[in-house]
């Protein structure tokens, strides 16, 4: 049994819906079907869910009338019912919802939001079943809710509560193909509530443990993933094959094909998990399994990420000092700010996180509050910060990399803040400002992809 899903692109009109269609029926173990919100038709496009969390934003400041984006939201469904041919009561059942929603509860503003972002997978999901079905194939729209995908009580990023694998093994039992919408789940208390941004391909990987499938395919818009940001490298070198740890170190550091916390529940059953192309099916993708065979390059790829700060602390003779990282990190946890990196010397330290997570005042407040605990001689923050991450089990025991990668980006040009190497060796990662980013990024694709095998 596979369990295969499909992003925001392959469901955003007709003529995508049409192919996912052909994909599944040319399979019977494609039994389980994820899909997102129907995403952008083109570049200047809008995604659904961007469109609802805009129609929640005007509702929650008092505007409770139907308004131009309610109608832009219902027309996208219609346009997509009226040419697959099926049935416009659909069309009106999710207008309707969407007025229901709109006319909710809006005093638990983020749990409002919620329910409105998850309206787009949870009517794509019923409108790709009905067409289905239209087309004499047996399908059945499953809710969360009727699944038992119960979530932690986190609104806009909430995470998945064990007990649910239990509950979707009963998924095997169905004998139609189950339509799942995907970005959200249930609390205990029976609140909705949705994963992160992008959160289908976390659905989708959950429901693959789940129903203990032999392989998770999540379709998205290219052929594959590859060792560079084709947005910064032209034609990058293209990834065959990954390890779970390389695609969770190269997604979280800004290749956004997949979800960076999608592949634990695949990681966790060791389900292979391979990235293809709704447009050209045919091609192989970008596998992502337990162990690998050696490639030849010495990195699987290059990511990078803006969006960090670091706060940097120095205090004389620091490493003489018991316990004052927990101090640091004391404030920080009663700022509720989780760290992403830490690098430090002897006597000092940065601790790297999301800029987002803290508001400038905060910062301030927060900045002092770590110097009155901690009595450093120096509290600083420094914003700006992009994180170039070189990802690849096959660097590790290789004598001199680090030494190439810190040549290349000198004869670029590009300062490095911060170095961080774990002795794992699967990563190696670097603090730039993020006005280098893509420099670095070309320097060190060149290096390692164009010069050397
Ligand atoms: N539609 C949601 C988003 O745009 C979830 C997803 O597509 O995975 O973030």
């Amino acid at each position: 049994m596979k369990v295969i899903k499909f992003g925001g692109s392959s469901v955003a009109s007709a003529e995508q819906i049409k192919k996912i269609k052909d994909i599944i029926v040319s399979d019977a173990d494609r039994r389980i079907v994820v899909v997102s919100a129907p995403g952008k038709r083109f570049p200047e496009d809008t995604k659904v869910t961007d469109l609802l969390i805009d129609l929640a934003s005007q509702v929650l400041n008092g505007n409770k009338g139907v308004s131009h984006v309610f109608n832009q939201i219902v027309n996208r469904y219609k346009e997509i019912a009226t040419d697959l041919a099926i049935d416009e009561d659909i069309v009106s059942e999710i207008s309707h919802s969407l007025q229901e929603l709109i006319e909710g509860d809006t005093t638990e503003e983020s749990y409002f939001m919620d329910a409105l972002k998850a309206s787009g997978e949870d009517n794509s999901a019923k409108l790709i079943a009905a067409y289905l079905r239209s087309e004499g194939i047996p399908a059945r729209y499953i809710s969360p809710k009727e699944a038992g995908l119960y979530l932690s009580d986190e609104p806009g990023n909430a995470q998945i509560l064990p007990e649910s694998y239990q509950n979707l093994f009963a998924l095997r039992d169905y004998d139609e193909i189950i339509i799942f919408p995907g970005f959200f789940g249930f609390t205990k208390t029976g609140k909705l509530v949705t994963f992160s941004r992008g959160g289908s391909d976390v659905t989708g990987a959950i429901l693959a443990n789940g129903v203990k499938a032999t392989l998770y395919e999540n379709f998205t818009d290219v052929d594959c993933i590859y060792s560079a940001s084709p947005s910064i490298i032209e034609k990058p070198v293209p990834i065959e094959d990954l390890t779970y740890t390389e695609m969770r170190e190269l997604s979280y550091s800004g290749f956004s094909v997949v979800h960076d916390e999608a592949l634990y529940p695949a990681f966790a059953e060791g389900i292979p998990v391979v990235v293809k192309n709704t447009n050209n099916p045919t091609a192989p993708g970008t596998k992502i399994t337990r162990t690998r065979s050696e490639s030849e390059y010495p990195l699987a790829g290059v990511a990078s990420k803006s969006g960090f700060a670091s706060i940097y602390i120095s205090k004389y003779m620091m490493n003489r000092e018991v316990g004052f990282i927990n101090r640091v990190l004391d404030v920080l946890e009663d700022y509720n700010i989780s760290l992403e990196h830490i690098v430090s010397g002897i006597d000092d330290i940065d601790i790297v996180f999301k800029e987002e997570m803290i508001t400038a005042k905060q910062f301030q407040d927060l900045l002092v509050e770590i110097k009155v605990k901690t009595a450093a001689d120096v509290v600083e923050k420094r914003d700006n910060l992009c994180l170039v991450m070189l990802v690849g089990q096959n660097m590790r025991h290789k004598i001199g990399l680090m030494a190439r990668a810190t040549k290349a980006l000198g004869e670029a040009q590009v300062n490095i803040d911060m170095i961080n190497q774990g002795s794992s060796e699967n990563s190696i990662m670097f603090g730039i400002n993020e006005n280098e980013e893509e420099r670095a990024v070309a320097a060190i694709y060149k290096e390692f992809f164009e010069s050397d095998k």
